[in-house]
């Protein structure tokens, strides 16, 4: 018998465990760590409450959950509840799916002010995880700034530019939605320390600022290259950046008729922030040139006003205790998923914060297979049996699936309407709602 311990409960953990069980079968036991008490990682508290149709592949982990020789195990942080040469002990294996949870540090003078936000807080606030739920950011001002041109850059400016009831249907919690229909914002400038050909947005995310109440995206046609130039482009990146094509042939009319401005700024790199009483009022920028596909200096600044300032320049893993971290490259150390032989990594904890989720099950395949040349038919290790007499021993309090199970149709039964869930934002109500 395998005993396979799965840290991380997002996409890559239960891919990796949909892979185990699709190798082993019967002959394997998988146990998939979460130190919050609800599973899902980055599909719940990541992907934009407003994506509903990508947080359907939850359905998917749900069905890998409920197969017999696959347990979850809420509620336990790996590393302090648990040290890492305990489970190592007790389980031939362990993969960290733990994600990149951490913001890459936006290092510029004044990043400290009041409401500089990093994108993992601010994307946490609104999806209802406990650790950013209390947020809450100052949406009085008149000015945000979004740095990056990511797919989170554009998550955050369409949420800050939808109405109420263009959030009908999402699962964004109530003290946020609240908040954003009382923001004052009327400009969401997104800066790119890049061009147009650079940015890292995807189309069917892009081409969603054109369709929004209230907000109307603005390219300037100054800095897009030649049309023709575009043809060098992956087919992909070339659609989104017909799409900026798109933004700056909107006429002024349609931009009246919008409250809200999304101002893309091109060839942008944030240099300090400045502020006034503490909180952010302005950011200083240079403008770049691009060459080679570098952002080069020009030596010329400028200002924006920023009342809000959400940084969305990527994501860091966390260490663990007891496993090597890189800290330059934010990651664990591995080859092709395998830290140290009983090690592993996989989705972002492995190759860093890129791809879609659907490139994490790829990667959970190729990680079981590492793991069977490593571990081959098992060995003798007590696996979730030893981890039981532990955590009883130790009293911690571990949350299954079906007490998941429990916290989920209490969240469903909150729901406002039309809403598929209301989700509890502290771990002391996820308990209490599997008590009840
Ligand atoms: P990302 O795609 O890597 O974009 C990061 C952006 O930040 C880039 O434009 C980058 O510019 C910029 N940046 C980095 N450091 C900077 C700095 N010091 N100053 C100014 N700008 C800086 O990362 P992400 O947006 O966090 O997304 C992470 C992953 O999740 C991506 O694979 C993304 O596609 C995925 N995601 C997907 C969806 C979806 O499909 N709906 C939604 C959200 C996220 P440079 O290119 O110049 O470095």
């Amino acid at each position: 018998m395998r005993h396979i311990a799965i840290v991380g409960s997002g996409p890559a953990g239960y891919y990796t465990a949909e892979a185990a069980v699709k190798k082993w079968g019967e002959d394997v036991r998988v146990d998939v760590f979460d130190r919050l008490p609800v599973p899902y990682g980055l599909i719940r508290t990541g992907v934009a409450p407003d994506h509903q149709s990508i947080k359907a592949v939850s359905k998917r982990y749900e069905k890998v959950a409920l197969t017999d020789n696959v347990r979850f195990v809420g509620n336990v942080a790996v590393g302090t509840d648990v040290t890492v040469k305990e489970l190592q002990d007790l389980y031939d294996a362990i993969v960290f799916a733990t994600g990149a949870p951490h913001d890459r540090q936006l290092d510029i003078e004044g990043a400290d002010l009041e409401n500089v936000i990093g994108s993992a807080a601010f994307v946490g606030w609104y999806n209802g995880h406990p650790q950013f739920a209390d947020l809450d950011p100052n949406l009085a001002g008149r000015n945000a700034v979004v740095i990056g041109m990511g797919n989170v850059a554009l998550d955050v400016a369409r949420i800050l530019s939808k109405e109420r009831c263009e959030f009908d249907g999402s699962d964004i919690v109530s003290h946020a939605l609240e908040a954003l229909c009382r923001s004052n914002i009327e400009t969401v400038t997104i800066l790119g320390r890049r061009g147009p050909h650079q940015i890292m947005m995807t189309p069917k995310e892009l081409g969603e600022l054109m369709h929004l109440d209230r907000a109307s995206p603005h390219v300037d046609a100054a800095d897009l290259p030649p049309v023709d130039d575009d043809a060098i482009l992956e087919p992909g990146l070339r659609k989104s950046v017909t799409l900026l094509r798109d933004f700056a042939a909107i006429p002024e009319s349609i931009h009246g008729e919008k409250r809200i401005a999304i101002e893309f700024d091109f060839f942008a790199s944030p240099v300090s922030l400045r502020g006034t009483g503490g909180k952010v009022s302005e950011i200083e920028v240079e403008r770049t040139k691009v060459e080679a596909g570098r952002a080069i200096s020009t030596g010329e600044t400028y200002t924006i006003p920023a009342d809000l300032v959400v940084s969305c320049i990527g994501y860091r893993s966390s260490p663990i205790d007891g496993v090597p971290f890189d800290e330059r490259a934010g990651r664990f150390p591995n080859d092709e998923g395998r830290i140290l032989p009983g090690l592993y990594c996989v989705g972002w904890a492995k190759r860093g914060p890129s791809g879609t989720i659907g490139t994490n099950r790829p990667d959970g395949y190729a990680v079981i297979d590492v793991v069977e040349q490593d571990i081959g038919p098992g060995g003798r290790k007590r696996g979730r049996e030893g981890f039981d007499e532990l955590a009883t021993s130790r009293g911690i309090d571990v949350v299954t699936f079906r007490d998941w199970q429990k916290i989920e149709q209490a969240e469903e039964a909150a729901a406002r309407h039309g809403s598929p869930r209301e989700k509890f934002v502290d771990v002391e109500s996820m308990i209490a709602a599997r008590d009840n």
